[in-house]
């Protein structure tokens, strides 16, 4: 396994995957981790779908320090799925409803654009 990746996607459901897909063909390297069967698509029933959990956060703070914002229990992002955070986008169920499998790979498919995009440029 490479020890560095252009775009490192975390968690292999319809937005991850997606984001995945359209990093790679763009030509940069991925990693996608996460374990495929947790994936909402494979739960038969759901308790407490969707969100970041039950209790309501301000942020989730990254080891380098950073916290990536979020409205009670959703990741905000910008258009091109950014979060306030440089380089950390956000798509799908995470991000809000519709909980629907179109929103999540169409968001993943713009985040997987956007941090290629991101990555080819910072390695010019
Ligand atoms: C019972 C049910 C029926 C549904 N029916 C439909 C339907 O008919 N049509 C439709 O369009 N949508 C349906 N949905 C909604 C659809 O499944 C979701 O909108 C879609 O799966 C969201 O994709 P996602 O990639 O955002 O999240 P998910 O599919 O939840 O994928 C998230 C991934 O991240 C991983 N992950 C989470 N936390 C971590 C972590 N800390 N570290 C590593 N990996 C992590 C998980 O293991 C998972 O693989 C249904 C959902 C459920 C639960």
């Amino acid at each position: 396994m490479k020890e560095k990746y252009d775009v490192v996607i975390l968690g292999p459901g319809p937005a991850g995957l997606q984001a995945a897909i359209h990093a790679a063909r763009a030509k940069v390297s991925v990693l996608v981790m996460g374990r495929e069967h947790k994936s909402s698509l494979y739960k038969a029933h759901v308790e407490n779908y969707c969100c970041l959990g039950e209790e309501k956060v301000t942020g989730l703070e990254l080891d380098n320090g950073d916290v990536v914002e979020v409205d009670g229990v959703f990741i905000e992002t910008d258009k091109q799925q950014q979060t306030n955070v440089p380089g950390i986008y956000a798509a799908g169920d995470i991000c809000g409803p519709p909980w629907q499998v179109a929103k999540a790979v169409g968001e993943g498919c713009v985040a997987g654009l956007a941090a290629a995009k991101r990555a080819k440029k910072i390695k010019k």
